[in-house]
């Protein structure tokens, strides 16, 4: 909706409430803030506050699509007023871990979220508990001695119904008598389960007696060794939600089916009537947004860790050098929907562009170096030039930027036989040398082994800052690095991690990682930069002019060190800039030799 009226962002009407409190990026449709400003209008909840909560399971690192749903949940909440539990969902002591705990709150904050509340799963187990021994009483859950695989048998198909257990008419006091001992640990692992008494035959899978409790003989990562029977996280969900009274419970499509089954359980229970609400999974092309696979990734040391510059992981993209403004901009855009749908990963790039444009300062680097000497400028003299740190934004300043008689450029800017539109450097053509001078190659030098070693120009001292006081024009600006002052550092040049689009498009018997990209980061250790580069802040973002944006690798988890040291520093490249002549080489369909 758009409104001409600034005033109906102050007081909305009662017929139309205005949904437009100030969030980042454009503002499209989503039906859960229509949802939850319905709710607030017929006060659903009464007088209650708008109460959402990010549930995340600690058994890995937090995606990028994790963070589409904590903007949505901590974000919709905030629009209304209302607060936001992080809970996690801990019912799983095998595969869950403190390191992943640290980090989920360390992500969470980083995308600018704080919680109401910290909640854990674990911390209900005692309520769960006591619950699951009132469904048992009032006749609605069983102890059941079925091993999973005669369970699953006994489940039935979507065209079957399932069949009764021949457990399922246990007295009461007979399944009293045993889950107390299966609490008391009694029994061993798989040896029996509680199940819900609920409907074999339902159309819903979910509702065929789902099971509620496991035993499980093992230490919880909080709880320790207090218990040997977890809760299902089917079992443990709703309610927990209930416990804290959220109001609006939002998560992915898949839980759709087991809405009614959350519901059962509230209702069987009378208690703090939870609403579920489901949207649509972020995918992003050329990214695989599942914990087990990136869990995969990291174990099979198919990546540097969970933080490596190439995953998905908020951790990872905060070493790549992605910023949160730039991630909830970018999952803001990509709006809601009640399907899922595939986002192209340009899109993510083009708002952390976007976002790096305005703040990143600038900076110039030579990737590979190739020498070019001025022979009329005086040997052994250096001047400065004042160079804007960001054209974008005035009030950075600007840095003083070495020059002497022997600079570095790139390797490609210069062509000794110029292909067609090429408007580099090249012999008897004029340049300008950003923010320094006009210079005209003459000659070159080469080796033994008939590579260009050296480039040899003249410069017009009347260009001096970059512009001919006659008007004369150059096609072509080029970032330069004076070789008398460069500094060194190591650059990583990273490349999306999967080479197709659908990472699981794959042929039959292959897995997703035949899929990944043999090139996705490439170390470049030639680089000469500007010595301004030698004071850059751990973390700080930069664009290279002409090359792309980089941030000097940074400290990106809870106990990670970041690679970058004051003697050895090391910059990841976030993202390269959209080059223009690639584009045209690639147009033309050559390769682009010297
Ligand atoms: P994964 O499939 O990566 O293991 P998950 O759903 O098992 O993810 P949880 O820790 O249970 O991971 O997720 C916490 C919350 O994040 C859930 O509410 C879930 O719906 C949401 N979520 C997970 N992945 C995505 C995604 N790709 N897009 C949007 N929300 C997501
Ligand atoms: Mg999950």
């Amino acid at each position: 909706m758009t409104h001409s009226n600034p005033e109906s962002h102050a007081a909305p009407s009662k017929d139309a409430p205005s949904h437009d409190a100030p969030i980042e990026g454009a503002r499209i449709p989503n039906f859960l803030r229509d949802q939850i400003a319905e709710d607030v209008r017929t006060k659903k909840y009464g007088d209650a506050i708008v109460q959402t909560r990010f549930p995340p399971e600690p058994n890995g690192y937090l995606h990028i699509g994790h963070a589409k749903a904590i903007c949505i949940d901590f974000g919709l909440a905030d629009e209304f007023g209302g607060k936001t539990n992080l809970r996690f969902d801990d019912t799983n002591p095998v595969k869950e871990e403190q390191e992943y705990v640290d980090s989920i709150l360390a992500d969470v904050r980083w995308l600018g979220f704080e919680w109401e509340r910290l909640c854990y799963a674990s911390d209900y187990f005692g309520q769960l508990y006591e619950w699951a021994l009132q469904l048992v009483k009032a006749g609605k859950a069983y102890v059941d001695d079925l091993s999973a695989d005669q369970i699953r048998e006994h489940r039935g198909t979507l065209t079957e119904p399932g069949m009764d257990s021949p457990y399922r008419n246990r007295t009461i006091e007979e399944n009293l008598d045993l889950f107390t001992r299966m609490k008391a640990g009694e029994f061993a692992d798989g040896s029996r389960v509680l199940r819900a008494k609920i409907d074999m035959s339902s159309p819903n899978m979910n509702m065929r007696d789902p099971v509620m409790y496991r035993i499980l003989h093992a230490t919880h990562h909080r709880t320790g060794d207090e218990w040997c029977i977890y809760p299902m996280y089917d079992y443990a969900h709703g309610q927990s939600d209930s416990l804290e009274r959220v109001t609006h419970s939002m998560c992915t499509l898949e839980f759709a089916d087991h809405q009614p089954l959350y519901r059962w359980y509230i209702e069987q229970l009378g208690i703090f009537p939870s609403q579920q609400f489901e949207f649509d999974r972020l995918n992003i092309t050329y990214t695989m947004l599942s914990k087990r696979k990136l869990l995969q990734l990291v174990t099979e040391r198919r990546v540097n860790g969970w933080d490596d510059p190439r995953m998905p992981t908020l951790c990872g993209l905060r070493r790549r050098g992605f910023t949160p403004e730039a991630i909830r901009a970018f999952v803001e855009a990509s709006g809601v929907s009640r399907t899922n749908g595939m986002t192209d990963i340009e899109m993510l790039e083009h708002f952390q562009r976007d976002d790096l444009n305005r703040s990143a300062a600038r900076a110039m680097a030579v990737l590979r170096p190739l020498k070019l000497v001025i022979d009329n400028y005086p040997a052994g003299e250096e001047e400065f030039f004042e160079i804007a740190n960001n054209p974008e934004a005035p009030s950075a300043g600007t840095r003083g930027v070495p020059f002497s008689r022997e600079i570095y450029i790139e390797q490609d800017d210069f062509r000794e036989v110029p292909p067609p539109k090429y408007y580099r450097l090249s012999p008897g053509r004029e340049v300008r040398l950003r923010g320094a001078y006009f210079v005209t190659a003459q000659r070159v030098v080469k080796d033994a082994a008939g590579n260009i070693a050296e480039v040899h120009c003249t410069y017009d001292p009347a260009t001096r800052g970059g512009d001919a006081p006659d008007g004369r024009r150059v096609k072509s600006t080029m970032h330069w690095v004076s070789a008398a002052h460069a500094i060194g550092a190591e650059i990583r040049l990273y490349d999306k991690l999967f080479a197709k689009a659908d990472p699981g498009d794959v042929e039959e018997g292959e897995d997703v990682l035949s899929n990944l990209n043999p090139n996705s980061v490439e170390i470049v250790s030639t680089a000469r930069l500007e010595p301004s580069l030698a004071n850059a802040a751990v973390g700080a973002h930069f664009q290279f002019e002409r090359v792309g944006y980089f941030c000097l690798d940074p400290d990106s988890t809870p106990d990670s060190t970041p690679d970058s040291t004051p003697g050895k520093l090391v910059f990841n490249r976030t993202l390269a800039l959209k080059d223009s002549w690639a584009r045209i080489e690639n147009k033309a369909g050559k390769k682009s030799g010297a």
